[in-house]
């Protein structure tokens, strides 16, 4: 019997262990294994398949150990992983790192014993004296951390001792086991068992504490709560100490029951999830939405995966809430996926008052501990549906019915690194189809992707153009920055119509949203006289200035500095900021509405775990008037207060040097101006630009996004961008400029010799050519979409990539692949 096992190393297959028979029947796939990797390496790995195969080029070495009762992943997820790492040109070994929360993962530790075969008599070896002094060492121990032998030679010379006796066969190293995940307990007490059994032993007990009041008194408040003799279960369960201390019994007094073990304390395992209560859920589908449910079905029966195009505020929710309902009362699971920052909205709770305890959460800004429950819950069936970012297309579920991902057009389903590089949207698909569910995307502003895939009818298509009764769109007004500021109409960044539409909102009491997709104070500093620009020292980027910490910042690496009090290149004192960051929008409108109360969210503001949810319940209460943000404030807010939107500049999302500018400008307006007046009011939308003449606009304002899609797409089939190709950019890295270029250089020599349609650009110097002092430089391969075109490809592309990592020169070159990028 043999065992495939996936371990986590970066090479591109798995290795199959022989299985001995006093694990066979222990075995199968999803279970831990340790395995010896190499000549004197153990490490633990995951079993993809069990088969009566023998290698054909090798001899397999046997498997040591096998950790698990039960599988902790099922087949449909090592499929799952295995195709993820061929689609994104990765290793199987990276996927299961991405897939695993590492509570689940086993922390290796390497420790040292001595060599079973090893014999210290032998001639041949001579060993100096610290190597004679680690073996006599390790000859009282079983075993011993690599740190423990650091105590007994100090200095940093023992991991050369170490490989010096590992090449000498006298020890061998292991990767020890640890368990990451660790339960939540509380501590509670009850009665000690004795006093269950015979009435009369607790009336004992009564005269002994005669006179003792406070330790009688706990006794007493105790068994009020707790009825031992007509319950006696409920003694099992006990309670917690503070339930008597709230009731005014005495600490120390309990202490001396529990020392007298007429109490006893013990512990119990917890969920870290609290109680959720199912409320009462009245609502009812509106005709419209009831029109779209009965059309996904229908659609549902020749197509997988439909596009739910509806309008912000067209009541997307309660379409999801209501197949949701259907998929797990036929027993099947549901994933709903978020873009992180939609997880703490109202969604949410909305979700959690219909499905209750049914429903977990799983979240990036979770513990480690609390992620390992949400996967314990799914495998144990708790939680039959799951809510969560891209990471929880990895729990293990085994059969989904229903896959739904949300705001399907977020770019923050792609994850940019470290390995594997997947869109959680297209991976999703994948997974549905594994599990033959069904797949609903939905948005307002679809991807391309998406909309294509619907036009050419591989995906169903279902559209809801009205808001939720009939609230109305907001009006929109496009403010010309460049014509106000000719006119000395521009003050402090803000246009006279914002202004006067903010002073107009504030007077009735109404809330503010002002959307500025850059944070910090200034995207940069710079000297008037001779035009110097502060650089990142390890990045090729300026540095962005925070006026609230009086800081210059990396956004890239971190780095940060006080910025010069004068310039360093000519001595001038006239340093000024140039653009507008969060921070200074913040700043400024303080100036112009010192009256209104003003709070700003951006990644500097939510970094705590519950950074975004306080910021929003302040301004959910009416705390807040006008609230700044970055794209965070575009997403899922729904408040009824809120009548204006306010873009500050909607030239910076436009001008991004990427094909997919105009797309990302089209739905980030409309996504922030669909905040605005929801319910009975109208809301407004003030847009500022300095170029209020390009046709976006009058799309973006009519809601017409088939217009925009099919000029744009007209431009993406010209010039070969997706949906028409395949994109893939390989990034090669390194701390030499040259070396870095050069591997980049050669790979795209190789590259174009695979055979396939495709068009090979670069090498080019990425958009920041350095970050945290390595240098980038990157090829973009525009592939024919063909299934099979692609396979090929990707893995010749991998081969070439193994060829280069071989020569000497490349050897420390970083390779990054990345398929689908943005
Ligand atoms: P979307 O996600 O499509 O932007 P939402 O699902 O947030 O829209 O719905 C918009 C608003 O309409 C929400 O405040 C929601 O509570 C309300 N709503 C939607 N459908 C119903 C319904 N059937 N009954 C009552 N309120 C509804
Ligand atoms: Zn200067
Ligand atoms: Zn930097």
């Amino acid at each position: 019997m043999y065992a495939d096992v996936i371990l986590p190393v970066p090479i591109p297959k798995w290795f199959t262990y022989r299985v001995e028979a006093e694990f066979q029947e222990q075995i199968g796939i999803g279970y831990r294994v340790m395995v010896p990797f190499g000549n004197r390496k153990i490490l633990t790995g995951i079993v993809a398949k069990v088969h009566p195969k023998a290698p054909e080029i090798y001899q397999a070495k046997a498997i040591l150990d096998v950790l698990d009762d039960f599988p902790v992943v099922n087949a449909l997820q090592i499929k799952f992983w295995n195709w993820m790492a061929g689609y994104y040109c990765c290793h199987i070994g990276e996927v299961m790192n991405a897939a695993l929360p590492s509570g689940l993962k086993l922390s290796t530790e390497s420790r040292v014993h001595l060599h079973p075969n090893f014999d210290p008599e032998a001639p041949g070896f001579p060993m100096d004296g610290r190597e004679l002094l680690v073996l006599e060492t390790l000859a009282k121990h079983d075993e011993m951390r690599v740190e423990q032998f650091e105590q007994i030679l100090p200095g940093k010379t023992i991991h050369k001792i170490i490989k010096s006796l590992l090449s000498k066969g006298a020890v061998l190293l292991y990767e020890s086991v640890k368990e990451k995940y660790s339960p939540k307990t509380e501590h509670r007490i009850r009665l000690a068992k004795k006093f269950l059994t015979e009435e009369n032993q607790l009336q004992d007990l009564f005269l002994e504490l005669k006179g003792k009041q406070k330790q009688e008194q706990v006794l007493l408040q105790y068994l009020q709560l707790i009825p031992v003799f007509q319950k006696p279960e409920l003694n099992d369960a006990g309670l917690l100490k503070n339930v008597l201390t709230d009731a005014g019994c005495s600490q120390s007094s309990i202490d001396t029951l529990i020392k007298k073990e007429v109490l006893e304390s013990f512990r119990v395992t917890i969920s870290r999830f609290e109680e959720q209560t199912v409320g009462n859920d009245s609502i009812t589908l509106s005709p419209l939405q009831q029109e779209a449910v009965q059309e996904i079905h229908g659609q549902f029966e020749d197509k997988n995966t439909l596009l739910l195009h509806g309008i912000t505020g067209s009541g997307k929710t309660e379409i999801y809430i209501e197949l949701i309902k259907e998929v797990l009362d036929s027993g099947s699971q549901v994933l709903l996926l978020l873009p992180e920052i939609a997880l703490t909205t109202h969604l949410v709770f909305r979700l959690q008052k219909v499905f209750g305890n049914k429903m977990g959460v799983y979240h990036s800004k979770y513990s480690d501990n609390e992620r390992v429950e949400v996967w314990q819950g799914v495998l144990k069936g708790r939680f039959n549906f799951v809510i969560g970012v891209r990471s929880s297309l990895f729990l293990p579920f085994d059969s989904l019915g229903l896959v739904i991902i949300d705001e399907e057009h977020e770019p923050s389903y792609k994850q940019f690194d470290p390995a594997p590089r997947f869109q959680a949207r297209d991976a999703a698909i994948m997974l549905a189809w594994m599990h033959q569910a069904k797949t609903i995307l939905g948005s307002a502003t679809p991807a391309f992707e998406s909309f294509f895939n619907a036009q050419n009818g591989k995906y169903g298509y279902v559209k809801l153009d009205k808001r939720y009764g009939n609230a109305e769109l907001p009006h929109f007004h496009l403010a010309d920055i460049l014509k106000d500021k000719k006119k000395n109409l521009l003050k402090l960044d803000f246009t006279r119509i914002l202004r006067e539409k903010i002073q107009d909102a504030l007077n009735r009491q109404e809330q503010v949203l002002i959307f500025q997709n850059r944070r910090g104070y200034a995207p940069y500093i710079s000297c008037e006289d001779c035009g110097w620009i502060p650089q990142c020292e390890h990045c090729d980027v300026s540095l962005t200035y925070h006026q609230y910490q009086e800081e210059l910042r990396c956004h890239y690496c971190g780095f940060k500095e006080k910025p010069p009090k004068a310039c360093p290149a000519c001595g001038s004192h006239k340093l000024t900021t140039v653009g507008v960051g969060t921070e200074r929008i913040e700043e400024n409108l303080s100036l112009l509405f010192p009256e209104a109360r003003i709070a700003r969210m951006d990644l500097d503001t939510t970094r705590s775990k519950y950074g975004y949810q306080r910021i929003l319940e302040d301004f959910g209460a009416g705390n807040v008037d006008i609230l700044v943000g970055t794209q965070m404030i575009t997403k899922g807010l729904d408040f009824d207060r809120v009548s204006l939107v306010g873009v500050v500049d909607a030239d910076r999302i436009l001008y991004f040097p990427d094909f997919r500018s105009g797309e990302r400008a089209f739905q980030q307006i409309t996504q922030v101006a669909g905040r605005a007046g929801r319910r009975e009011k109208t809301g407004d939308v003030v847009i500022q630009t300095r170029r209020p003449d390009q046709l976006i606009f009058s799309q973006i304002m009519s809601g017409n996004y088939t217009d925009f899609y099919q000029q744009e797409i007209r431009e993406r089939k010209q010039f070969y961008y997706p949906p028409f190709i395949k994109n893939i950019k390989v990034t090669t890295k390194h701390k030499d400029y040259k070396t870095a270029e050069n591997a980049s250089l050669h790979l795209k020599n190789l590259v174009t010799t695979i055979e396939a349609k495709k068009i090979v650009l670069g090498p080019e110097k990425s958009l920041i050519g350095k970050i945290k002092n390595l240098y980038l430089f990157e090829i973009w391969i525009k592939l024919e979409k063909s299934v099979s075109v692609q396979e090929y490809f990707k893995k010749e592309l991998m081969e070439k990539i193994m060829e280069l990592q071989a020569e000497k020169k490349f050897r420390s070159v970083r390779f990054l692949v990345d398929v689908d990028p943005f």
